[in-house]
């Protein structure tokens, strides 16, 4: 609500920054509640004690992805990540490496693996192109490709949004269907420009800090694996061999013994035997599935999946 009924409305203020009758308005959050009775219990002085100069408490954080040990976490403000990930999470899962993290949510930015000893606040997040927001940290392994990331959370967002403005409801369709034409090995030069210009468009004129904060994903992927993004573009190539579309599958003749898996399991009927008695896949009947791919016996691994580019 934006001021009292029958006032005049004020001209350039987003109605969704104030609270009832113009006034601050409780934020209904559990989490925040629950340190009203340890400060009054404690003592301000003590609550202040925890965490960062600008930071002050504990945090509670959703700690999931790919790390060993998911689950909420409460730490105090100013813990690195690292300590976060590998301290309390256990390390990344399947021996794979670390990529990044992502935090705050759908909205938040996505961390690369090199800022890791970053101490989590409101300030440092931000600093990064991410925020605290719903206090969700999602752990990301080398298999995820930067792209397929921010499509998957502008296309959350794009069921999220209200359609009430246009910048953020028409902004978060116009970036998906870049982003998709990227994936495809469809993307163009000035894509990335685009993808820029109409976050900008979406911070600056979107009214409520969905649209606003919505951008994250793409400008943090943009900014710190703009290499990613080049490869998809320039290249065709998916260095995460993530995206199906430039993906693609064979067999190793010098490895296959031919027990036949992959071609019982094949569900478009795409790989047979050559005359020398060893399976090969149709590249035009190959629907990219993975199926091959899983179920290869692990110590024979003869499929190679690979991202080769354009020809
Ligand atoms: S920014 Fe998005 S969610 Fe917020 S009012 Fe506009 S359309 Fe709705
Ligand atoms: S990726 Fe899927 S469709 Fe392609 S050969 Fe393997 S199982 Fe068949
Ligand atoms: S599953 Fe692997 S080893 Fe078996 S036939 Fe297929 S490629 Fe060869």
């Amino acid at each position: 609500l934006e001021g009292r009924v029958g006032e005049p409305r004020p001209k350039y203020v987003h109605t969704s920054e104030k609270g009832l009758w113009g006034q601050p308005t409780v934020l209904n959050n559990v989490e925040t509640f629950a340190n009203v009775p340890l400060i009054i219990n404690q003592g301000a002085e003590r609550f202040r004690s925890i965490g960062t100069e600008r930071s002050k408490g504990t945090k509670i954080f959703s700690l999931v992805g790919k790390v060993n040990n998911t689950g909420l976490v409460e730490v105090p403000m100013g813990m690195s990540l690292a300590d976060i990930i590998y301290k309390i999470g256990g390390g990344i899962s399947g021996k794979k490496g670390l990529k990044g993290v992502q935090t705050g949510g759908p909205s938040g930015g996505i961390i690369p693996a090199q800022s890791l000893d970053t101490p989590v606040d409101f300030d440092e997040l931000a600093r990064l192109g991410s925020m605290m927001g719903s206090g969700s940290i999602i752990v990301i392994d080398e298999d995820t490709c930067a792209v397929d990331l921010a499509r998957y959370f502008v296309d959350f967002l794009c069921s999220e949004s209200c359609g009430k403005c246009l910048p953020c409801r028409e902004g978060l369709k116009r970036m998906r269907e870049i982003l998709d034409a990227i994936k495809s090995g469809q993307g163009k030069k000035s894509d990335i420009q685009t993808l820029q210009d109409i976050a900008e468009l979406m911070k600056e004129a979107s009214l409520c800090a969905l649209g606003r904060t919505a951008v994250n994903p793409v400008l943090s992927t943009i900014r710190h694996f703009r290499e990613e993004y080049d490869a998809h573009i320039e290249e065709r190539r998916c260095p995460a061999l993530s995206c199906k579309s430039l993906v693609k599958y064979s067999i190793d003749p010098e490895i296959c013994i031919a027990c036949d898996l992959c071609q019982e399991n094949c569900p478009q009927g795409a790989i047979y035997k050559s005359g020398e008695g060893f399976q090969v896949i149709d590249q035009s009947k190959c629907i990219r599935c993975g199926i091959c791919f899983e179920i290869c016996p692990k110590k024979v691994r003869a499929i190679v999946k690979e991202s080769p580019g354009r020809a």
